[in-house]
C-alpha cells in the first residue's frame, strides 16, 4: 500500500511565534486523533524549520518540510537557502515547483529538474507540484501540460530517486479560489499521471507513487477526494493554517 500523506503548505504566513503555537496544536491533535497509517507533513517558512523539527521529536506521524530550495549546492547566492541547509535542520521534505513559484518567480521545468536533483542529492524528498491554469483547462491542453511538466521536471530521474518523490497535482484555478476540482476531475488527472509514470518506470513504481491533490481542499471535501483510487492525500494551503481543519483533513485516513 502506498503512503497516504496530508501536507500543509503555510506559504508566507505565520511569524515565528504564531508558527510555533499553531504547530504545537497541530502536533498534539494529530498525535491524539490520527489513528490510520497516514503521515502529516507541515511545510513551513524556513525560519520555523529547526524549531518544528525539535517539537515533532517523538511524534512519528508528523514530518517537516520546506517550501522551496535553491538549485545550486552553495555559494554566492545572497538571500537563498540550500537543500543541505534545509536537511541540516532535520526537515525531510521540500515542496518544489509550486504554481506560485512558477508564476511569480519564473521557475521553469528545466530549473525545477535541477532543484529536484539537488534536493534529492541532499537527502530531501521533493513534493513536486504540477497543474494547469484555467486557460489550459478551458482550451483542452491540460493533459499535454501535465505530461510536459512530468517529462521535463521529473522523468530524468533514475528509478531509485524517483521513488523518493511525491507528486502533487494542483490545478492553478483551484488554488486559494474556493473552487475545488470535482473528485472526478481530480481522479481523471491522477490516473493519467499514474499512467505516465507506469509508461516511464513500470507498473510497480507507478503503484507505489504517492500523488496528492491540492486546491481549496478542506475538511468538507477531503473525504470524497481522498476516496478516489488514485488520490493518496492532499497538499493543503488555507486550511493548514487552522489546527482543527488541518487535523480533520489528516483524519480522513483514519
Ligand atoms: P489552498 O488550499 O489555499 O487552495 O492552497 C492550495 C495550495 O496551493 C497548496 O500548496
Amino acid at each position: 500500500m502506498r503512503k497516504k500523506i496530508v501536507a500543509g503548505n503555510w506559504k508566507m504566513n505565520m511569524d515565528y511565534n504564531e508558527g510555533l503555537s499553531l504547530f504545537s496544536e497541530v502536533v498534539n491533535m494529530v498525535n491524539d486523533e490520527a489513528t490510520g497509517n497516514q503521515q502529516a507533513v507541515v511545510c513551513s517558512p524556513f525560519i520555523h524549520l529547526h524549531s518544528l523539527v525539535q517539537m515533532a521529536k517523538g511524534y512519528t506521524k508528523v514530518s517537516i518540510g520546506a517550501q522551496n530550495a535553491h538549485q545550486e549546492e552553495k555559494g554566492a547566492y545572497t538571500g537563498e537557502i540550500s537543500a543541505k541547509m534545509i536537511r541540516s535542520t532535520g526537515a525531510e521534505y521540500v515542496i518544489l515547483g509550486h504554481s506560485e513559484r512558477r508564476q511569480y518567480f519564473g521557475e521553469s521545468n528545466e530549473l525545477l529538474a535541477k532543484k529536484t536533483d539537488t534536493a534529492l542529492a541532499n537527502g530531501l524528498k521533493p513534493i513536486f507540484c504540477i497543474g494547469e491554469t484555467l486557460d489550459e483547462r478551458n482550451n483542452g491542453t491540460y493533459f499535454d501540460v501535465i505530461k510536459t511538466q512530468l517529462a521535463e521536471g521529473l522523468f530524468h530521474l533514475d528509478e531509485q530517486h524517483f521513488g523518493q518523490t511525491v507528486i502533487a497535482y494542483e490545478p492553478v484555478w483551484a488554488i486559494g479560489t474556493g473552487v475545488t476540482a470535482t473528485s472526478d476531475q481530480a481522479q481523471e488527472i491522477h490516473a493519467f499521471i499514474r499512467k505516465e509514470i507506469a509508461a516511464k518506470y513500470g507498473e510497480q513504481v507507478a503503484d507505489a507513487t504517492t500523488i496528492l491533490y491540492g486546491g481549496s481542499c478542506n475538511p468538507k471535501n477531503a473525504a470524497e477526494l481522498f476516496a478516489q483510487p488514485d488520490i493518496d492525500g492532499g497538499l493543503i494551503g488555507g486550511a493548514s493554517l487552522k489546527s482543527r481543519d488541518f487535523t480533520d483533513i489528516v483524519k480522513t485516513f483514519n
